[in-house]
């Protein structure tokens, strides 16, 4: 989501004529957009503030600004620990980012321009203080990479006792659906392949509309058709909104890809119920259990919350054993971290010591990724499709071709695969037959050396060596 907004607000400002520069000293402004999910992601910005402090001190003019959900939790607090900072903006205010630059550079700083958020406010006034960001895409001045996020909906309506993001994302709105088949349109025509279409709980998607209710299972049959786009993926959903519909749906829909992040968070039912997760880890099993028997061919990942408040060792057992059962993917796994504003950092002892927290990471990390190597090793053998994303972060050369390079793609189920081939296949989709694997990658070599056909828009090459994608 984060990284949606700082694509729409490049494009804004590009669109008005400002320019990307490649570094921060070349920078007339200087905006981070930032995230409040945990703490550490916070440190990380009010470090990268501290450094710009001489940077400022020497360049008055330079226009430091911060966006995005640490701007909304934080507000003031950012001015007074970085009294340099010229702007900050929440997700609700975004929209209005060129006229408050302008302002700004005009000597009217420094500027908040936050959403107005209480405990009691009613849910139309906070509709009204956090205004959807989706700006209608221009092609023409800013090409879409052939991978583009498609928001559908913002905010959440779930009170998740350790989460911050209803209070700095707003309740949840969803976009019409014309608007959206509009925008993936427009991606399509400008040669997007793939779109992920995004919400934090992106499956409680629905559109109320002269009597229709428009829900996620429709807006994807809806976007079947649209020429151009290869793939369709969503992002990320909750357990209680998993219908049979959805599953059918990402069955019988050939764009769709069989790929499901669905964050369960523990395997404990005390813990779900502290943390208000509004299910039992009983419903989470019989979940998972339709979305294998409906799209058995799916991956599933997950998320968890490792040391929340009050969690023993038999509840971390009970995690545990749900990990086992449940051969995900893989796994995203975080040390609790208290969020001030929440219900869970207010009401309880944030009780787990750090080193217990940290022991109980690892552990789960450990026995996640053997089943994700198990899990990838059944691919040994097998034939996949990979959509070409460019040089592997490595970007080794390969000793027989100098144009050879690790490349990276990804598999409709969400698979990294890492294979050698012509940078210029960016873009591109592949079959890579699988040779070996690791816990997180797929490996593999080209199973026909496809035609060349370089990504590219309005001119622009995804797989030109000079360009930096
Ligand atoms: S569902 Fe819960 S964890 Fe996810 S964004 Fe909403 S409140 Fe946060």
């Amino acid at each position: 989501m984060n990284e949606l907004d700082s694509q729409l607000a490049a494009e804004l400002l590009q669109q008005l004529g400002y320019e990307m520069v490649p570094s921060a000293r070349k920078a007339d402004v200087i905006l981070f957009n930032t995230c409040s999910v945990r703490q550490h992601a916070e440190d990380k910005i009010y470090s990268a503030l501290g450094r710009l402090k001489h940077l400022k001190q020497y360049h008055p003019q330079k226009i430091i600004g911060v966006l995005g959900c640490m701007a909304q939790k934080d507000g003031q607090e950012i001015f007074r620990r970085a009294p340099h900072v010229d702007l900050v903006v929440g997700p609700g205010r975004l929209r209005y980012l060129p006229e408050l630059l302008e302002r700004v550079a005009a000597g009217n700083g420094p500027l908040l321009a936050v959403s107005p958020w209480s405990e009691s406010a009613e849910r139309s006034s906070l509709l009204v203080a956090f205004e959807p960001f989706d700006p209608p895409r221009r092609p023409q001045s800013v090409p879409p990479p052939f991978q583009s996020y498609v928001r559908i909906m913002s905010g959440c309506n779930k009170a998740c006792t350790y989460c911050v993001v209803p209070r700095v994302r707003g309740p949840e709105q969803c976009r019409p659906p014309e608007e959206i088949l509009q925008e993936v349109r427009r991606l399509a025509d400008a040669g997007c392949l793939e779109v992920t279409l995004l919400g934090q709980t992106v499956n409680s998607y629905q559109y109320r509309s002269g009597g229709q209710t428009v829900r996620l299972a429709d807006l994807l049959a809806m976007l079947q058709p649209i020429e151009g786009i290869r793939r369709i993926r969503f992002v990320t959903n909750h357990p209680r909104h998993m219908t049979d519909q959805l599953l059918q749906a990402v069955r019988d829909l050939s764009k769709v890809c069989p790929y499901f992040h669905v964050p369960v968070q523990s395997g404990a039912d005390a813990i779900l119920r502290r943390m208000q997760r509004g299910y039992t880890p009983a419903y989470y099993r019989e979940m998972l259990a339709r979305i294998r028997q409906t799209v058995p061919e799916a991956a599933v990942t997950s998320d968890f919350i490792v040391g929340f408040c009050g969690e023993t060792e038999e509840d971390f057992e009970q995690t545990v054993r749900l990990v086992e059962e449940a051969r995900f993917k893989n796994a995203y796994i975080f040390k609790y971290s208290p969020r001030p504003g929440t219900k869970a950092a207010q009401a309880y002892p944030d009780d787990v010591p750090d080193a217990v927290k940290r022991r109980r990471n690892n552990e789960l990390l450990q026995i996640q990724n053997r089943i994700s190597l198990e899990e990838n090793q059944k691919f040994i053998g097998r034939r996949v499709e990979v959509l070409v994303e460019g040089p592997s972060k490595t970007g080794r050369k390969s000793p027989e071709s100098q144009s050879t390079l690790q490349l990276t793609g990804r598999t409709p189920c969400d698979r990294i695969v890492v294979f050698p081939g012509d940078r210029r296949l960016t873009g591109q989709f592949c079959w890579v037959r699988i040779t070996g694997v690791t816990p997180t990658t797929l490996l593999g070599l080209l199973e026909e050396q496809p035609q060349i056909v370089p990504y590219s828009c309005k001119g622009i090459s995804y797989g030109d060596s000079t360009l930096q994608v």
